[in-house]
């Protein structure tokens, strides 16, 4: 189980994330959406332990890591995929993975198992990073996560900037992820309707707080809508009434 409660962080005077606290178990996915702005990325930096500026603890399989510097996180089963991906442009495909591996833990996830499950990376393995396109470097991102072996991944942005084609390939290789049971597994995605699919829960943050929780089942696109655009829904029915 990864739990998170009442983180909050700031970037000086701004308080970008205000109180946020959500679990998810192994072999979960939860949904994380927000409009831009809405502190998804400040959240998961300080809960990866790379923003400074926050309070609140983070609990990994009932450990408090909240202290842990981030590759000491990374090293109890932590992973993240960051937003732009932030390979190693000058080292091949092969080295980014190797270089992940050595730095988690050790499991089932090997160079072939990942290569099996992101297959995607077999032809591009001595492709130089700094030359891959940005499906192909999503998927080095996911697969560089993968190699520590984490319990838990967080994917921000996982089809940012990506072709519908690159996109359909990355959601193949995140189901077969997700049918693994082996790993909690939560994503960014701005596309609500996929979002929705492929996630059990839903967590929708609005101005660095939870608007709304729920298994993906029972929320409306109504109920998301309201809670992303920070309507109320009697004012979102009128709108829609106007329309
Ligand atoms: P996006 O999808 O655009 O990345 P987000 O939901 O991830 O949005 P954050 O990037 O966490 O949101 O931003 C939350 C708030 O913190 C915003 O008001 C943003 O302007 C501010 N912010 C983010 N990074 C910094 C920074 N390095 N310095 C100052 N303010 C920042």
């Amino acid at each position: 189980m990864l739990e998170v409660k009442n983180i909050q962080a700031r970037h000086g005077l701004l308080q970008a994330v205000r109180g946020v606290s959500f679990s998810v178990a192994k072999g979960e996915v939860l949904g994380v959406i927000g409009a831009n702005g809405a502190g998804k990325t400040t959240l998961f930096r300080a809960i990866t332990g790379v923003h400074a500026d926050m309070t609140g603890s983070v609990l990994l399989n009932g450990e408090d890591i909240s202290a842990l510097r981030p590759a000491k996180r990374v090293a109890k089963g932590l992973a993240m995929v960051p937003e732009g991906r932030r390979l190693f442009p000058d080292m091949s495909v092969r080295e980014n993975l190797q270089v992940a591996g050595e730095h988690g833990r050790r499991g089932d996830w090997t160079l072939a198992t990942v290569l099996d499950a992101l297959p995607a990376l077999k032809p591009i393995l001595r492709s130089l990073a700094g030359n891959l396109s940005g499906g192909q470097r999503q998927a080095v991102a996911i697969g560089r996560a993968l190699m520590t072996n984490p319990d838990f991944v967080i994917m921000d942005e996982v089809s940012l900037g990506l072709s519908p084609i690159a996109i359909e390939g990355l959601y193949e290789s995140l189901g077969q992820l997700k049918a693994s049971g082996k790993t909690g597994i939560v994503v960014v995605e701005q596309d609500l309707r996929r979002a929705m699919a492929f996630s059990d829960r839903i967590v929708c943050m609005l101005e660095g707080t939870i608007t709304l929780e729920g298994a993906s089942g029972t929320l409306t696109h109504d109920d998301i809508t309201n809670a992303y655009f920070g309507l109320e829904p009697e004012a979102h029915e009128r709108s829609a009434a106007h329309a």
